[in-house]
């Protein structure tokens, strides 16, 4: 099988670069986040605190994720309720990265995440795919942009979706974001040894895509 690790920050502009390179290339695209987002969004209706890991680990005893994939489109199915549609708010963003911390519930999702990569080509984007999930892709990438323009990528888009957002705020959770990614105990965002630093500032989509798609073609003859 063939594995394309791309971990980075917070709107570095992974997935949408993941998908393209996805389709390219023939791959399934592997959307991590969308999978902590859904734990995260669900856990914090249930009123589950992050701060009580205990309770969390009971509470996922109840769940199961799922995931579907429709013409290359990843759906995230909580308890079989799609929740693709409520997990890309700032909120859900928060949930998603106070909840991931927890080892209990990186471990809920690690196995579904490692068994997707051992079963067909993907291209799998997060924060720990080269260094915790797929530490055997043959190619791994780093893709990261400075924090301003991260979240001024976030802010057009949540603008164009009609949310009613400020720049700052975005740029600031994109911060805060970083911090807690990085500094948490388990599986911490960092760049694998090995992987091949990419910053996308000032990079075109299609530079970007262009881009992975000749690293997995010199991954392959590695
Ligand atoms: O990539 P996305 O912004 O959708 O991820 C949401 C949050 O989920 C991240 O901020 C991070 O805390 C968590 N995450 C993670 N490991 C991954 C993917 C996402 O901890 N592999």
């Amino acid at each position: 099988m063939k594995a394309i690790a791309i971990d980075g920050p917070s709107g570095a502009g992974k997935s949408t670069a993941a998908r393209a390179a996805a389709k390219q290339l023939g791959y399934l695209y592997v959307d991590t986040g969308a999978m902590y987002r859904a734990i995260g969004c669900r856990l914090r209706a249930m009123g589950v605190s992050q701060n009580e890991e205990e309770e969390v680990a009971r509470a996922l005893e109840g769940l199961k994720l799922t995931l579907s994939f429709e013409g290359g489109d990843q759906h995230v199915f909580v308890n079989g309720e799609d929740m693709t549609g409520v997990i890309r708010t700032p909120d859900a963003s928060r949930a998603a990265s106070d909840f991931s911390k927890l080892p209990c519930v990186r471990q809920f999702l690690f196995r579904l995440q490692q068994d997707l990569g051992r079963e067909q080509d993907v291209v799998m984007d997060g924060r720990d795919i080269g260094t915790v999930v797929l530490p055997w892709a043959q190619t791994k990438i780093f893709l990261t942009a400075s924090a301003e323009e991260r979240a001024r990528r976030r802010f057009l888009e949540l603008q164009a979706k009609g949310q009613d957002v400020s720049y700052e705020q975005i740029l600031s959770d994109v911060r805060w974001r970083d911090e807690q990614d990085s500094t948490r105990k388990t599986a911490p965002l960092r760049q694998a040894e090995d992987a091949v630093l990419l910053d996308s500032t000032g990079l075109s989509l299609e530079q970007v895509v262009a881009r992975i798609v000749a690293l997995a073609g010199e991954g392959e003859n590695a």
